[in-house]
């Protein structure tokens, strides 16, 4: 059985004071949702608060992106190892406006999951399809082009150590979700193709969704056999929605 889990992703959202309401309810709030891993993704720059702020709790924490190189002069980048100094478990990686507003490749996708991995990070890989491709029928094609440039440069295996979330980009902030229905094909085709290169691997990796999920539809989603959890943006960014949302895994 795969543990559910729910990441936030703060997205570019926040300030010291706001994340402490934030993090002081959740806190509050986690002793409620034992048996699900609850994760923050913030801003970089908050990464020290959410240290100082989330140590010794049960939640774990990410960052939203990363640098594939190793240190050196990349002004404005950051390392993978650099992550580690703030004890994060995760690191998001080819998020829909990573790859559409800034022009993240596939390869270079494949490139920062190879450098989370490196250091001991967890990647959490985004793969999505845009409206207009989902629309032509593209939507597995898509999923598998994403899927399949990690898996070129790395291997099956290092899909061991990593968790992917299925994210539409047409649900994205849209208010639009997937239906669970539309979700589970495609979190179940995932999972195949997956499988034909290794069944254990496949059977094992924890997809999530993520697109408009919210405290309304959080359940219904999450009760989908091949759905392990969400990640979550704007309804992440209120404490009793994300927790109503925690508390809806299976
Ligand atoms: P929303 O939940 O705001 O639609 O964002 C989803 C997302 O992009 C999480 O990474």
């Amino acid at each position: 059985m795969r543990q559910s889990l729910v990441a936030a992703n703060w997205k570019m959202n926040g300030s010291i004071q706001s994340n402490q309401l934030l993090l002081d309810a959740l806190k509050q709030g986690i002793s409620k949702i034992p048996n699900t891993e609850v994760a923050v993704c913030p801003p970089f720059v908050y990464l020290q608060q959410i240290k100082e702020v989330l140590q010794g709790t049960a939640i774990t924490w990410g960052a939203q992106n990363l640098s594939h190189e190793a240190p050196g002069a990349f002004t404005g980048e950051i390392a993978a190892n650099m992550l580690l100094d703030f004890n994060c478990k995760y690191v998001i990686v080819g998020h829909s406006e990573r790859r559409n507003l800034y022009g993240e490749s596939d390869e270079l996708v494949a490139k920062k999951f190879a450098g989370a991995q490196s250091v001991g990070l967890i990647p959490i890989l985004c793969v999505g399809e845009l409206l207009e491709e989902r629309e032509t029928g593209k939507t597995e094609p898509v999923v598998q082009r994403q899927l399949d440039a990690v898996i070129h440069l790395q291997g099956i295996t290092a899909l061991e150590q990593a968790v992917i979330a299925y994210e539409p980009v047409w649900a994205i902030g849209t208010g639009k979700t997937a239906t669970p229905e539309q979700a589970q094909e495609v979190h179940a085709f995932i999972r195949q193709h997956l499988a034909k290169e290794d069944a254990k691997i496949a059977a094992k990796v924890q997809i999530l969704y993520g697109g408009s999920v919210k405290g309304s539809n959080a359940s219904e989603l999450f009760a989908m056999p091949d759905i392990d959890g969400g990640l979550i943006g704007g309804a992440s960014l209120k404490a009793d929605e994300f927790l109503t949302i925690c508390q809806a895994t299976r």
